[in-house]
């Protein structure tokens, strides 16, 4: 338990050195703890050490956990692959989804979000690396794909999301995470609302912060690895 806050409390100390060597505003990167596989007693450690967000892949695993911490005001995402049968849950129980990536699950997602809650709050899941057969929207979609989700009153399109391949050299990480960041300055430009860059996990974090990341999705640098 002690280990866990500590890992908790360095993640935060290095996100908030990246911001300064990269010239980001001071608390402008999120961390979002990625919890799947993880037990829920590590979970609310670090709610108990200050930690709202959590981020979840598989629907079957989130909705128990849920469940037993439904005193807490966790903020939930979904970050992991869209399948249809779980949209309603997916609507009902998570405040955002980071992996859209299919018009057919936003219709889906839209009509199954409850009227009475806050907008369900979207990410675009980009695939900017054809060759590694990623989910995500076509880099020359994504325009078009975002147009049509401010149609929806029961989704609120927040921004874009990348998972990209694993790469070494920061070189290559930052080269890939720059690419979304120009595309999220050329939607808003043409007009597209858009306030959330989902970018950088456990290996490559910092070079996500450098171009840009507003949240960053760290699982095993804060829980350790996963069963
Ligand atoms: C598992 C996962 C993460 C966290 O990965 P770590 O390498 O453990 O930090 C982030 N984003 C997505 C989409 C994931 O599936």
């Amino acid at each position: 338990m002690r280990a866990l806050i500590e890992r908790l409390v360095k993640i935060k100390d290095l996100i908030h050195s990246a911001e300064q060597t990269y010239g980001r505003d001071e608390g402008s990167v999120k961390l979002l703890a990625v919890s799947k596989s993880q037990p829920i007693s590590a979970i609310k450690t670090l709610i108990d050490a200050g930690q709202y967000e959590f981020g979840e892949n598989y629907v079957q695993e989130a909705l128990p956990k849920m469940q037993i911490l439904s005193d807490q005001r966790i903020i939930w995402h979904f970050i992991g692959r869209i399948q249809s049968n779980k949209i309603p849950a997916i609507a009902t129980h998570f405040s955002w989804v980071h992996s859209l990536d299919s018009l057919k699950h936003a219709e889906k997602l839209a009509e199954y979000r409850p009227i009475s809650a806050e907008p369900l709050n979207m990410c675009i899941q980009v695939n900017l690396e054809q060759e590694s057969q990623k989910r995500g929207v076509a880099a020359s979609q994504v325009f078009e794909f975002a147009k049509h989700l401010l149609n929806y009153p029961t989704l609120r399109l927040r921004g874009l999301m990348i998972l990209p391949a694993v790469h070494e050299n920061v070189e290559d990480q930052r080269r890939v995470f720059h690419q979304l960041f120009v595309m999220y300055q050329q939607l808003q430009q043409q007009g597209i609302p858009l306030d959330t860059l989902s970018m950088g996990m456990s290996h490559d974090f910092e070079a996500a912060i450098a171009e840009g990341a507003t949240i960053v999705r760290i699982g095993t640098a804060v829980f350790g690895m996963r069963e």
